[in-house]
């Protein structure tokens, strides 16, 4: 038996699992199986093997021990919401470089977002992403464009893109502004039955602004993007919802109104789930002050008064699930002015500690209520049964360090994008490692 100090140092590849591996003393967090307990697991040729207390290990064995202690187990995490820039703009990321941060991140799995060039709008397409997926310790889910060229005129062939292996169908971040077509895209959804993933945003109010419409925007003498705009757009597909049946996923909400909307919507048995942005939980548009373009994101940091009903609504459950929006942009597009750079930010590597530092050292959340958003509810969004951490179970893990005080740098980060508005910033709570498909990774330190 030895004791491994060199497999969890930093590294930047995936490496495979040891044949024999016994992960020690950590906190087990299984939300769906209702674990929260000390447990020793036995992985053995990446299937989780045992799951036990105090498990003894007999002088003769062969394979690697980890102390665990102080860390959190939990089921390997899925990101519903990530631009992977593969195909089109692999100067920013590719699906290898947006899976090592994902596992960076403390994901095993990640959504990408059908706004590649060409768009995730044909079988091929989605064949391409598995291809270059293939092998990765992170499992790369398509989702397919809502409407060809996420134009917003005519459907795809969404039975064939399902068919093929797209998790969820989403035009984001385009809106789908024609009420007939989300109609359809909501039929079609109810069907198969697949969630339709939207950035409710009605762009006739948004077109000619910056960020969120408000003191700070008129302060800086900048065109607004008013709340109202997306949650007249959350009204319209609740309702469509509502009529047609069709699963609804609502992402990155940003309002108040939108908890409150999505809540009474729930309540009369709409299936609408939400997610939420780390960076949404953590700044307002006073961090736009200072025109860091890394504070210019799509639906805009909003107000104190909205950045606590997100907190509230995801601490009584109406938002389901914390998704990162990584969106990586070249560093050239960036360092433009304020009202020419792009919007949106990387978030891959940074959602489990932002979020953990707002939510549970400023918030006073405990680990534990985090944990369904990234591990469990994900799955349940996209009708996926989760991964568990059982005896029998392939070992998809996400290893957690939830004390860990540490400073964001760019040396942490392994996207080719480093948009971020959090470098510099302290943090408490940080991803430690995952494990999958029999190949383990941890993260840079
Ligand atoms: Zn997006």
């Amino acid at each position: 038996m030895k004791f491994s100090k060199d497999i969890a140092r930093g590294r930047e590849k995936f490496a495979p699992l040891p044949e024999q591996l016994v992960l020690k003393s950590a906190r087990v967090i299984d939300p769906e199986q209702g674990i929260d307990d000390l447990f020793d697991l036995a992985i053995e040729n990446g299937v989780i093997k045992s799951v036990e207390k105090d498990a003894t290990i007999s002088p003769d064995f062969s394979g690697e021990v980890l102390d665990l202690s102080g860390k959190v187990i939990t089921p390997g995490w899925l990101d519903l919401h990530a631009h992977l820039r593969e195909p089109g703009r692999e100067d920013e990321e590719t699906i290898e470089s947006g899976a090592l941060a994902a596992a960076n991140g403390g994901f095993t799995a990640v959504c990408c977002m059908s706004d590649t060039n060409p768009a995730i709008d044909t079988q091929e397409i989605i064949q391409y992403i598995k291809d270059r997926a293939r092998g990765l310790l992170v499992e790369v889910l398509p989702v397919a464009a809502a409407t060809k060229k996420r134009e917003g005129q005519e459907l795809t062939e969404i039975l064939d893109l399902v068919g093929q292996g797209a998790a969820a169908i989403s035009d984001d971040p385009h809106p789908i502004l024609k009420s007939e077509i989300m109609r359809r895209v909501l039929e079609y959804s109810r069907m198969i039955p697949i969630p339709v993933i939207v950035n409710a945003e009605d762009a006739s109010m948004t077109g000619k602004g910056y960020l969120h419409e408000g003191f700070v925007s008129t302060r800086l003498g900048l065109g607004g993007m008013p709340s109202v705009a997306e949650d007249l757009m959350i009204g319209r597909d609740l309702l469509l919802s509502e009529y047609t049946g069709g699963l609804l996923h609502i992402s990155h909400i940003s309002t108040k109104k939108a908890v409150e909307l999505i809540h009474g919507a729930k309540q009369r048995g709409v299936k609408v789930t939400a997610d939420v942005t780390p960076h949404h939980l953590a700044l307002t548009d006073e961090a736009v002050l200072g025109f860091d373009t890394n504070t210019k994101v799509n639906p805009p940091l909003r107000s104190e008064e909205d950045r606590q009903a997100l907190i509230e609504g995801l601490r009584k459950g109406i938002i389901d699930v914390i998704a990162s929006d990584h969106s990586p942009h070249s560093w050239e597009e960036k360092a433009s002015e304020f009202i020419y750079a792009p919007f949106g930010v990387v978030g891959l590597e940074t959602a489990l500690s932002v979020a953990s530092t707002v939510l549970c050292h400023q918030a006073g959340m405990d680990i534990k209520e985090l944990i369904p958003k990234f591990a469990v509810n994900p799955y349940r969004v996209l009708g996926k049964t989760p991964p568990a951490v059982a005896a029998g179970q392939p070992a998809n893990l996400t290893i957690l360090d939830p004390s860990a005080r540490w400073t964001l740098s760019e040396k942490n980060l392994l996207s080719k994008s480093h948009n971020t508005p959090f470098i510099g910033w302290e943090m408490q709570g940080k991803p430690f490692g995952v494990i999958n498909k029999g190949q383990m990774f941890f993260s840079a330190r």
